[in-house]
């Protein structure tokens, strides 16, 4: 399954690609292409039997039970690591589970990961702004699973945080790949410095959540939940950070994503999905808001897998109207209710009604009946959809 899950949509890129000219359409077919043949990479490696360990950190700086993920399909209750990660140095991990074990590095406009060492935990704000931002995007990521929901990183087990930052030349997207976060510098044009945006760097990061928790496929609905949830946690990080209640914040994702001149306020708008963009160049924003709208597209990259970042609107409109129904933190009773939904255990495959099923029965377990749960519901409601365990059989 497609591990590198950029924040800028595939029909975005190519969008930029095919409307602009020179160097900006230019930068945005390299990203496209680039991500084309890592998904092709993956897909190849997932269909080996018994696939060695791949081997992407030239350091070694990557711990090695997450080189061991790469490619694997991920479970809720699969195997462990029985030890700590080991530093660059080889010595064994001491951190302290109340604090991030942050990791960034400069890629020097190359593609080889992580590359050089520029940002350690601990260590002071360096002359590059793009480290710092990304140094801090992370230790914010943190800061919400941490003392919100008292998750010790994005495995609940003190996973350090990798990242690189100035990937390849003007670069048009920041992504996870399965182990690790990476952002480019934008093209300069259309897209800005991709590590400004502090919901962008949790949105990526949210990938990982993802990845060792619910695992949800990114496909169709799943998909679309996966990219929901990703949306879900950028916005809590960024509110979480700015001290916002739901009232206050914005609900854009990716809001200085876009350079002067552009026509839109940021890549997706969780108030009011479909309003985010509207320029020659880009298109305009697609994503539905309920189901009556909802995209079938086709299951391929053409398709963005089915419309994963289009449909996406439609549970994210749903937290969003259930956040500021009960008013107040939203990373307080509804972000408590997505984090327990995305921790308990569920299809990989959930779509949406089976995931507002699984939400109701959060909701329930810890608010009990009341005012949670109807707003909940309503919330569902209000996008149509109808919240429906997975058929027994
Ligand atoms: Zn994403």
């Amino acid at each position: 399954m497609s591990r590198c899950q950029g924040i800028v949509p595939p029909y975005l890129l190519d969008s930029v690609a095919q409307r602009c000219e020179g160097e900006v359409a230019a930068r945005a077919a390299l990203t496209l292409r680039l991500e084309q043949s890592m998904r092709a990479q993956r897909q190849v490696r997932a269909a080996r039997p018994s696939p060695p360990s791949p081997r992407p950190a030239a350091e070694g700086i990557v711990p090695p039970h997450l080189r061991s993920r790469l490619g694997e399909p991920t479970t809720l209750r699969g195997p462990r690591p029985p030890a700590r990660p080991q530093s660059a140095e080889g010595q064994a991990e001491k951190t302290s589970p109340a604090t991030p074990h942050r990791l960034v590095h400069d890629a020097q406009q190359g593609s080889t990961l992580p590359g050089r060492r520029a940002r350690t935990e601990g260590e002071p704000p360096v002359a590059d702004e793009s480290v710092n931002e990304a140094y801090d995007g992370l230790g914010d990521t943190w800061r919400l699973l941490h003392e919100v929901y008292g998750r010790d990183s994005l495995d609940g087990e003190g996973l350090p945080l990798v990242a690189s930052v100035h990937y390849e030349r003007g670069y048009d997207n920041a992504f996870w790949n399965g182990e690790q976060m990476v952002f480019g510098d934008g093209d300069g044009v259309i897209f800005a410095s991709f590590t400004d945006s502090v919901d962008v760097i949790g949105h990526e990061l949210a990938h990982g959540l993802t990845q060792y928790t619910s695992g949800l496929i990114y496909l169709a609905q799943a998909g679309a939940l996966n990219e929901s949830i990703s949306d879900v946690f950028g916005v809590l990080t960024a509110q979480y950070t700015a001290g916002q209640t739901a009232h206050e914040a914005d609900w854009l994702i990716g809001a200085k994503l876009f350079c002067p001149g552009v026509k839109g306020v940021a890549l997706r708008s969780m108030k009011a999905p479909g309003t985010a963009y509207d320029d020659p160049r880009l298109g305009k924003d697609p994503q539905p808001a309920h189901m009556r709208d909802y995209q079938d597209l086709p299951h391929d990259d053409t398709g963005d897998n089915g419309g994963v970042h289009v449909n996406s609107g439609i549970p994210n409109h749903a937290f969003y109207r259930f956040a500021t129904a009960l008013g107040g933190h939203a990373w307080e009773r509804a972000g408590q209710v997505w984090y327990d939904t995305i921790t308990r255990r569920m299809p990989k495959d959930a779509d949406f009604a089976t995931f507002a099923a699984v939400t109701v029965t959060a909701a329930r377990d810890r608010y009990g009946d009341g005012d949670v749960l109807d707003a909940l519901r309503a919330s569902w409601d209000a996008v149509g959809v109808r919240p429906a365990p997975p058929a027994r059989g």
